[in-house]
């Protein structure tokens, strides 16, 4: 396995070593299978991800679809440079009709789902959870750069699904992503204790030749009747790409005693991987109580008094569960 940092000066010396036996947690590895034209990141999510789904009591299959959400906002949003935000989010017409992660680069986020108890019933797989509706990714770069906003149709798939469909129709960059989330028993000192586990891979062919990296047509819609759908084939290194990723078992994403640079060299050692500098992940939530006060001075006088409620206005984040009170007069209902 090869390993470089992000430094320019470190690109140019790459190191060839073992991959590390040392499972590590809550980070991104980004990676390059070079002969392949292959690039990637793998996510591992441990405390951080049982964090954030143990801060509201989800049923077990919201928190995993919401873990998955997680995993592929990780994916996604960790190329992000400098203070950059991504935001994904689904509006759907199933039992889980909100999704919500936000990433801010390089390591925050926060997430939280609504869903309507009644309706979970036997719905499991992320098709049934969701329904129909739509996924929306938003980059925001800072306030100098435009928003960005890409918008996939939700229809009975799963979150891979849509990321599948978001990069064929809107990027037209090959690729695929893997995504898993379980629950894993631990015993610790005080007795065993149960933790969310989340990983994912994210795989993309990006051949220096652009007419490589053509996919086959999309359904041709309204072409007349007899018209001979045109059809390119994949080329042989994609196809290898895409069946290498085809063999990742979800255990192998969450297991906690694999490490990652190992699943990377488990899957690729004959073409060579190298991996680059990992990114940390945290649970973190960015309310605060001057933040949440603006906010309730920004709504009209008369919402802020229906806000007071035993002589006080509370506010729950919806993120992270946190209650901030306020007083009438610093909610300036007074
Ligand atoms: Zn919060």
């Amino acid at each position: 396995m090869t390993s470089q940092t992000s430094d320019p000066a470190a690109l140019r010396e790459p190191s060839v070593r073992a991959p590390s036996s040392v499972p590590v947690d809550d980070a991104v590895i980004p990676f390059e299978v070079g002969a392949l034209d292959l690039r990637g990141r793998l996510t591992r999510l441990g405390p951080a991800l049982d964090e954030l789904l143990a801060r509201h009591d989800y049923p077990a299959p919201v928190a995993k679809l919401l873990g998955e959400a997680i995993v592929l906002t990780t994916l996604l949003g960790s190329s992000l440079k400098f203070e950059g935000r991504f935001i994904l989010q689904t509006q759907t017409d199933g039992p889980v009709s909100f999704l919500i992660v936000d990433f801010r680069a390089p390591a925050r986020l926060r997430a939280y789902a609504r869903f309507d108890e009644a309706r979970l019933g036997d719905a499991s797989d992320a098709g049934a959870l969701l329904g129909r509706g739509h996924l929306a990714m938003t980059i925001d770069q800072g306030p100098d750069m435009s928003r960005y906003q890409g918008l996939v149709a939700l229809e009975g798939g799963s979150l891979e699904d849509a990321a599948h469909e978001y990069f064929l129709r809107s990027e037209q960059i090959p690729t695929r992503v893997r995504l898993a989330v379980g629950e894993e028993w631990r015993r610790d000192g005080s007795g065993p204790k149960r933790g969310w586990r989340g990983g994912g891979m994210l795989l993309q062919f990006l051949p220096k030749a652009p007419e490589r990296a053509r996919q086959a047509d999309l359904p041709p819609g309204d072409a007349p009747d007899g018209e001979a759908v045109h059809t390119v084939a994949d080329d042989d290194a994609w196809v290898e790409g895409q069946s290498l990723i085809g063999t990742v078992e979800d255990l192998e994403l969450i297991d906690p005693d694999l490490s990652g640079e190992r699943l990377l060299y488990r899957l690729f050692h004959e073409r060579g991987v190298m991996v680059f500098s990992s990114q940390a992940l945290h649970a973190r939530c960015s309310c605060s109580r001057d933040a949440v006060e603006a906010m309730l001075k920004s709504f009209a006088l008369e919402d802020r008094s229906g806000m007071v409620q035993d002589g006080k206005v509370a506010v729950t984040c919806e993120f992270c569960n946190s209650v901030y009170e306020f007083t009438p007069r610093e909610a300036g209902v007074e």
